[in-house]
This record gives structure tokens, C-alpha cells and sequence, in this order.
């Protein structure tokens, strides 16, 4: 099977330094707003936009996290999503809190990749599950295709059309020890 570099280390960091400056336009800063990485890959992606926000703006920008696995012993591919380790980015706050303070926030998603949508609807609701977020924005590193549900992201690294067949890779070099986007398959 072939295997391709879609984007390398230079291309996602283009990529990522967009996506903070159209948030901030967006939001006409980061007043209120929030960044919400989605579990491994999502949460380094989310990390380094906040980097960018603090250089830009000279503003700590909050992160939280969203961990999204499937149901243990269930087939149906139900998904459960769990909150979980919202802290400041800022110098010397590095500790967690334990509740994710979301009411009345603008909460940015933050995910490697978007296919289906239904990790992005099973962290929503787990978000909305905690209070009443006033909007929530949708950044993704690679958008496949092959939406299921009716959701689409505010913000984009690379569109990716792919087959069903075909797998992306996206490796981060805080856990793969390299910054590329890979597809594989047939
Ligand atoms: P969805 O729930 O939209 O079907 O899938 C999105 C979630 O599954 C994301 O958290 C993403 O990490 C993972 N995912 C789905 N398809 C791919 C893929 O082709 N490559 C990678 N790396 N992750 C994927
Ligand atoms: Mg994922």
C-alpha cells in the first residue's frame, strides 16, 4: 500500500499559526474564549495554537482537554466522552483544575482529524453537560470528509478527500517524535 506526506513539519506550522490568527480574527480576540483539545493528538494541536495566541495577542489563552472513547462492551459504536484537566496556559498556573468552568464561554474544539463528526457531537455534549457554553467553534489539523452528522468546522488546517479505505496519519512530535500528516491505504 502507498504512503504519502500530506503535509510535513513546515506545513503544519503554517497551518496552525492560520488557524490562531483566524480565531482571533473570528473572535475579535480571546476575550472569553476557550481551547478544548480532543483526547491524544487533539490536545498538543491545541497547545501549540495557544502558544501562538499568547505570542500574538501577548494573552495567556485557557486550554482544556476532552477525552472521547467508546463505550467498553458495546458494539454499537457508542461513544462516551469525559472532561477532564482544564488549566491556564499561563506562566505558573500549570495545575489542573478539576471542573471546567464553560458557562458563557466560547469554546473552541480542537481535533487532529474530522470524519465522521460524532467525536465532535459526543464531546459537545459532554461540554454542554457542565454548564452553558455561549457558542462552541470547531478547528480541526485534516478534514476527510464522510460526515455522518450535520457538522462542519470553523476552522482548517488541510481538506483531505479520501476514500473510506484510506487512513491519515497525523504525528505530533510531542508523542511521535515528528510533525507530519501521512495517508496510507489503498
Ligand atoms: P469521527 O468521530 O469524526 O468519525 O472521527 C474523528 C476522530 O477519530 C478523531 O478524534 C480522530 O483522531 C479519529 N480519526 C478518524 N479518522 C481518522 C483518520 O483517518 N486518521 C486519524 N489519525 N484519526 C482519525
Ligand atoms: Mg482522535
Amino acid at each position: 500500500s502507498a504512503e504519502h506526506v500530506l503535509m510535513d513539519e513546515t506545513a503544519i506550522r503554517r497551518a496552525l499559526t492560520r488557524i490562531a490568527h483566524e480565531i482571533l480574527e473570528k473572535n475579535k480576540g480571546f476575550e472569553n474564549c476557550m481551547l478544548i483539545g480532543i483526547r491524544t493528538r487533539g490536545i498538543y494541536l491545541a497547545k501549540r495554537v495557544a502558544d501562538r495566541i499568547r505570542e500574538i495577542e501577548g494573552i495567556p489563552a485557557p486550554i482544556g482537554e476532552v477525552d472521547v472513547t467508546k463505550y467498553r462492551d458495546d458494539r454499537s459504536g457508542l461513544l462516551e466522552a469525559t472532561v477532564s484537566g482544564a488549566r491556564e496556559d499561563a506562566p505558573g498556573s500549570e495545575q489542573a483544575n478539576d471542573r471546567l468552568e464553560v458557562h458563557n464561554k466560547k469554546l473552541i474544539l480542537f481535533d487532529d482529524v474530522l470524519f465522521t463528526g460524532r467525536t465532535v457531537r459526543a464531546a459537545m455534549d459532554a461540554l454542554m453537560d457542565l454548564g452553558r457554553p455561549q457558542m462552541i467553534q470547531l478547528a480541526v489539523l485534516v478534514d476527510r470528509g464522510h460526515r455522518e452528522l450535520p457538522i462542519r468546522p470553523d476552522f482548517v488546517g488541510k481538506n483531505i478527500p479520501t476514500s473510506r479505505l484510506e487512513s491519515i496519519e497525523v504525528q505530533v512530535n510531542e508523542v511521535d517524535g515528528v510533525d507530519q500528516v501521512v495517508i496510507t491505504g489503498q
